[in-house]
């Protein structure tokens, strides 16, 4: 096991090093005493060049990444990042561009901005396209901010509701309130969808707007959307689109045709910019002609003279991120839309669609669907398997682990009991699709039979069921000789 590997300071002795320094070839000089380092380097390991590539080498590969396996995490689509992404990202003129070299100096980039910033626009039917956020989260904060700017410059200031349905992503709420607006929670119906009377019920002349995910995040079409849309606007709100589910409505529909006025895109799912391990990501925003002059600057735009340059909105609710957002992604996404053009992005949502109905249709006699319907891109099944009471979804999820698979989503969204998430993506080959078929259906008959390989799952990854919970609030990031030790110790 790799724990069992002795760690890096444990390997250090005084004298290894991993590199020959030349012979002092000027004159030595004392410096002076304030300069110097009083304390010791004693906290530096000594290794050979050899130990430390192993080193890392070593850990690198107790990582799930996406180059060495699927990730079915539903809500997150984690689809094959393009290589080819990486070889532009890397052109000098872009990853060597400094953000203050200026406009002039920076025409391709700026450039490749504008273009991105129209496609963004034409692909979800917005008028307006700000590439400034560094996140989906970032961009549901910057719609709600122009939604708050936009109803104070109307001297609207009654409207401090937004209305979040409790399917919804965590985000959404933490929004809203971090804009400093109140959270009203609206009730789903049987079918998976928005409860349209509690809808009704909760419209007021309070309401600032509604954020809502389509398809949701039980994988399914709002089909009510149209309607819904139309009552927002009726009672004075506007509506927020969480882009993060666009992969399953690519060239199909647009939601600013469907009635939302702000969107986010998650460049780092929809739009493969790589992602996992905390960023870089891109929450770009679109929004309507209306809300255009309170977007986050600085957007790019075509000067009279037919050169681009940056300008700030007349009302901008100012900038979200430094300088130009996070840019690498941009060139990432602009890469992939250039490369797949109208009818590839049409075809990546056809299959992404296809991939988990067909999950769906071979899963569901054995792990049911929390609402019995078509699927869009992604599927939520409940880990609840017939004659196994002793297990939960949670044991489910370690037990693949054991069966090679990254686990999917597990108890989101909160609404579902036991909520498995899985989202294939339009990436996965059938074959692939196929073998973690047979991995659920296999660990679905061990739930009856050998219940105790669940409960003690995993037992062939590096480490086995960790404090989740401890590990997040209090981490612990040195060397620590004596935790070392106790994890050792199991
Ligand atoms: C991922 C996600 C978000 C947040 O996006 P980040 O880029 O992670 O900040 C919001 N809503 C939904 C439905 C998501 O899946």
């Amino acid at each position: 096991m790799d724990n069992f590997e002795p760690h890096i300071y444990e390997l250090s002795a005084p004298g290894k090093h991993g590199t020959n320094l030349p012979r002092l070839d000027v004159p030595e000089t004392d410096l002076p005493e304030n300069l110097l380092r009083q304390d010791d380097l004693n906290d530096f390991p000594e290794l050979t060049e050899l130990e430390v590539v192993r080193h890392y080498t070593r850990i690198s590969r107790n990582n799930a990444s996406i180059d060495t396996g699927p990730i079915f995490l539903g809500s997150c689509t984690m689809k094959g990042n393009p290589k080819l992404h990486e070889e532009v990202a890397r052109y000098a003129g872009f990853a060597a561009a400094h953000p203050l070299q200026g406009d002039a100096l920076s025409q391709g980039a700026l450039r490749l901005m504008y273009e991105l910033q129209h496609y963004l626009g034409e692909i979800s039917g917005f008028e307006a396209v700000s590439l400034q956020p560094a996140a989906g989260a970032q961009g549901e904060f910057t719609g709600i901010l122009a939604f708050r700017a936009y109803h104070l410059d109307r001297g609207d200031h009654d409207r401090t509701e937004v209305l979040v349905p409790n399917a919804a992503h965590g985000t959404n709420p933490a929004t809203a309130a971090m804009a400093g607006l109140k959270v009203v929670e609206l009730k789903s119906d049987a079918r998976g969808n928005v409860d349209m009377d509690d809808l009704r019920a909760r419209l007021s002349p309070r309401t600032a707007g509604m954020m809502l995910t389509n398809p949701n995040t039980l994988g399914l079409f709002e089909d009510q959307i149209v309607e819904i849309c139309r009552l927002v606007h009726e009672a004075g709100g506007l509506m927020y689109g969480d882009g993060a589910n666009f992969n399953a409505i690519l060239g199909i529909a647009r939601p600013g045709e469907l009635g939302f006025d702000f969107m986010h895109y998650n460049l780092h799912k929809t739009f493969t910019t790589p992602h996992g391990g905390g960023g870089p990501g891109s929450g770009a925003v679109g929004c309507t002609a209306a809300l255009a002059p309170f977007l986050p600057g600085p957007r790019v735009r075509k000067a009279p003279d037919g050169s681009y340059e940056l300008y700030t909105p007349e009302k901008s609710i100012g900038r979200m991120k430094a300088f130009h957002g996070n840019f690498g992604m941009l060139v990432r996404a602009w890469t992939y839309i250039r490369t797949l053009g109208e009818e590839g992005l049409r075809e990546v949502s056809e299959t992404a669609v296809l991939n988990a109905n067909y999950v769906r249709a071979r899963l569901k006699d054995l792990y049911p669907q929390a609402v019995d319907r078509i699927c869009m891109h992604e599927t939520v099944l409940k880990g609840q398997i017939a004659g196994a009471s002793g297990v939960r979804t949670l044991d489910i999820a370690k037990r693949l682990i054991d069966y090679g698979f990254h686990p999917p989503t597990i108890y989101f969204p909160l609404i579902v009991p036991e909520a498995l998430m899985i989202e294939p993506t339009e990436t996965e080959s059938k074959r692939t699709l196929d073998q973690f078929i047979e991995a659920m259906r296999a660990i679905a008959r061990e739930a009856v039979e050998t219940p105790e390989l669940l409960h003690e799952a995993p037992t062939r990854a590096p480490v086995r069921r960790l404090d989740e919970v401890r590990a997040a609030r209090q981490p612990v990031l040195r060397y620590d000789a004596e935790a070392f030790r106790r994890l050792r110790e199991g």
